[in-house]
C-alpha cells in the first residue's frame, strides 16, 4: 500500500457505481459513496430501501453485481481484473478482508453455552489464532470497553438484551477492525435498553472508530453522525451532514416525507 492510499485524508471505503440485483429485482442502483476515516456515517431510509443490502455489500456478505467497493483501495470480494463474469476471491482471501471489517447485527448471535468472556475469546482464538490466555485477556479488555467488565462470567441467558448486544460489540472490536458496520443494532431491544448500546457506540466514535450505522434512531443520527445517507428504492438520494438532513426544511421531497413519519 502506498503512503497516499493510507493517508488520513483518503476515504477508507469507496463505493463506485455499485448495483445489486436479487433475480430480476434491482435492490441497489448505481451507488456512489465514500466512507471517510474515523467518520460515523448513518444510513437511513424506509424499510426495503436497501440499507441492509448496501451494508452487507461492504463486506461481501452480499455479492454486488456491478461497480466497485474498495477498502483502502483494494477491491472487496471480487478478484481484480477485467474477467467477465467476475470471480470471487478465494475463501481465505475473503476471510482476511472480513477480519478488518467488524459487523454487528440486530440479532446478537451469541453462543448460548459460552460466557460473555468466552464468546469474545473464542472468536479471537478462531479468527486470530491467539492462545487461550491472550484471547482471555483481550476479551476482558474489550468487555471493559463496553462497560461489561463485571459481567464477563455471565452467560447470554443471564444478560439483558442491551448487555448481550454490548457483548456482540465487544466481540467485534476485540478483532481490532478498521471499520465497524452496524445493522439496526438497537431494533431488537426494549426501549429502555437502547441508550446503553448507543452510549457504547458514541464512545467508540469518540475514540476514532470508523462506523457505518443503519439506524432508525434519528436522535443518534442527528447527534452522533458526521454524515447521514438517505436511501430510497435502492438509490442513494442524498448524503449530507445531519444538520442539513434534519434541518427545518430538507430540500428533497422524499426525505421530507420519510422524516415526517418520525415526527
Ligand atoms: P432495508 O434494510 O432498507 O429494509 P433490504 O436491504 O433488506 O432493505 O432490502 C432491499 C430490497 O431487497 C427489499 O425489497 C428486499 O425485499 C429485497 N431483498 C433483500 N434481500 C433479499 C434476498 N435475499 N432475496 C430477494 N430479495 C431480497
Ligand atoms: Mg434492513
Amino acid at each position: 500500500m502506498t503512503q497516499t492510499e493510507n493517508s488520513s485524508s483518503s476515504p477508507i471505503i469507496t463505493v463506485r457505481n455499485m448495483s445489486k440485483w436479487f433475480g430480476g429485482f434491482k435492490a441497489l442502483d448505481s451507488i456512489d459513496l465514500d466512507v471517510n476515516r474515523s467518520e460515523v456515517l448513518c444510513l437511513i431510509g424506509p424499510s426495503g430501501s436497501g440499507k441492509s443490502t448496501l451494508l452487507r455489500c461492504l463486506n461481501f456478505l452480499e455479492h454486488y453485481d456491478e461497480g466497485e467497493v474498495r477498502k483502502d483501495g483494494v477491491l472487496i470480494g471480487w478478484q481484480e481484473g477485467d474477467a467477465k463474469p467476475r470471480k470471487p476471491l478465494k475463501p481465505a482471501a475473503l476471510r482476511e478482508q472480513r477480519h478488518h471489517i467488524g459487523m454487528v447485527f440486530q440479532q446478537f448471535n451469541l453462543w448460548p453455552h459460552f460466557s460473555a468472556r468466552q464468546n469474545v475469546a473464542e472468536a479471537l482464538r478462531q479468527v486470530k489464532g491467539l492462545s487461550a490466555d491472550e484471547a482471555d485477556s483481550r476479551a476482558m479488555d474489550a468487555l471493559r470497553k463496553v462497560n461489561l467488565g463485571d459481567k464477563a462470567e455471565n452467560f447470554p441467558s443471564g444478560l439483558s438484551g442491551g448487555q448481550q448486544q454490548r457483548v456482540a460489540i465487544a466481540r467485534a472490536i476485540a478483532m481490532e477492525p478498521d471499520i465497524m458496520l452496524f445493522d439496526e443494532p438497537t431494533s431488537a431491544l426494549d426501549p429502555e435498553l437502547v441508550g446503553e448500546v448507543l452510549t457504547v457506540m458514541k464512545d467508540m466514535a469518540a475514540e476514532g472508530m470508523t462506523m457505518v450505522v443503519v439506524t432508525h434512531e434519528m436522535g443518534f443520527a442527528a447527534h452522533a453522525a458526521d454524515r447521514v445517507a438517505f436511501l430510497e428504492s435502492g438509490r442513494l438520494v442524498t448524503c449530507r451532514p445531519p444538520g442539513e438532513i434534519f434541518g427545518a426544511e430538507p430540500s428533497d421531497a422524499r426525505l421530507r416525507s420519510f422524516l415526517q413519519t418520525y415526527r
